[in-house]
């Protein structure tokens, strides 16, 4: 009988390939000069945060001197393996979604239809959690391409809390690092840095997709050097201390939904519940999870590069249609702080749609968009 003492050391052990590595060479230089990065619609614009103050995450000249390697150089640690009580805790969280999703295909197979109001729940909860992430963590935190009330500010902040993608502290921390040093090394997630040959290209997207999620980039984020003007809102750093409690509901609430379908159509209440936590809960967290790490793996590997970067990013139509248009992976690199990243008329990018309705109905302003001339000044002919 497989117990979960085997099972997680079992995958430890299959993880660890992928996320110790060696780097083996340099794609660019990371002191990329992030303070300036764009002008977006006539303004001046900097890459973090209200405060402006991108000083305090420009990187240090000893980071600057291992990003300056050149190809074939002394190799360095591409990441360490985080503690076992993190390592721990991220294995269950990759893991227990998927064996959710294994138990619906399983019950799909055997049974059959889950039925409209569970299809129903996944649809909407995979929906608000995932723009809780695109629009909140990634747009509205991490690169403040708009600004709106309060109140909305703690929507979308709960949100993206209930999609079980890490505290918002963290999530926005080690995406902030990810633009500083992308596809290079210190990037947290790229999947470019583990060597050529068909087997370390495997390694490379593996790490990308989650094997990093394993190691010290997660697990010991600088949240001072690299959020300092989130953790000023005193509202975020609550949700984030006590994010588990965020986790808990993100659970609980198909379950009682589930109870609730039960108790309409006359089932037992355990088998809603049961059921309201396998469709509404497990399943949807792997399929927001699977879809925002395709972000960081195929969007660094699979697509068009539309405008030139420093990094390998690239614009993937699968990932922009289920990732709510973080798939315009090239666009988003190209202008991070652009609050569309659908940036030509047919590049579908529903969390763009759901800021410019803010804005239609007076509740977002300052909305970040590169002029014509910025957008063409770094097309790719
Ligand atoms: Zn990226
Ligand atoms: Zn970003």
């Amino acid at each position: 009988m497989w117990r979960i003492s085997t099972i997680l050391p079992v995958a430890g052990a299959v993880f660890r390939p992928f996320i110790k590595g060696k780097q083996t060479l340099s794609l660019a230089p990371i002191n990329r000069d992030l303070t300036s990065e764009e002008t977006v619609s006539g303004e001046t614009d900097v890459a973090w945060g209200a405060s402006g103050d991108a000083q305090s995450i420009v990187a240090t000249d000893s980071e600057k001197a291992d990003g300056n390697l050149p190809a074939g150089g002394p190799e360095e640690p591409i990441s360490e393996p985080a503690d076992w009580f993190n390592r721990t805790i991220m294995l269950t969280a990759i893991i227990a979604p998927f064996l959710g999703f294994l138990a619906g295909v399983y019950y799909c197979w055997t049974i059959g239809w889950m039925g409209w109001p569970f299809l129903a729940m996944i649809v909407v909860a995979w929906c608000m959690s995932g723009m809780g992430v695109t629009v909140g963590f990634h747009r509205l935190l991490t690169h403040s391409s708009f600004e709106t009330y309060k109140p909305l500010r703690a929507f979308w902040m709960m949100m993206g809390a209930l999609s079980i993608e890490g505290s918002p502290l963290v999530w926005c921390a080690v995406h902030r690092k990810h633009h500083q040093r992308s596809d290079a090394l210190g990037d947290p997630h790229s999947p470019n840095l583990h060597g050529k040959g068909l087997w370390n290209t495997i390694r490379g997207f593996f790490y990308g997709h989650c094997g990093w999620l394993l190691t010290t980039h997660w697990s010991k984020p600088d949240l001072s050097r690299y959020v300092p003007d989130l953790l000023q809102d005193k509202f975020l750093v609550w949700v984030d201390r006590f994010y588990y409690l965020w986790v808990l509901i993100s659970f609980a609430m198909p379950a009682s939904i589930g109870v609730l379908i039960a108790w309409l159509s006359g089932d037992p209440l355990w088998k809603g519940a049961l059921l309201g936590l396998l469709w509404g809960g497990l399943v949807r967290v792997f399929m927001g999870h699977h879809i925002t790490w395709s972000i960081n793996s195929v969007c660094h590997m699979f697509g068009k590069r539309d405008y030139q970067t420093n990094d390998k990013s690239t614009n993937n139509l699968v990932c922009a249609l289920l990732g709510f248009g973080e798939g315009w992976h090239n666009n988003h690199h190209a202008f991070p702080t652009s609050a569309r990243h659908g940036l030509r008329w047919w590049q579908i990018d529903t969390s763009w749609l759901a800021i410019y309705a803010m804005k239609k109905l007076g509740l977002a302003w300052d909305i970040k968009v590169p002029s014509r001339e910025i957008l063409a000044a770094k097309e790719i002919h």
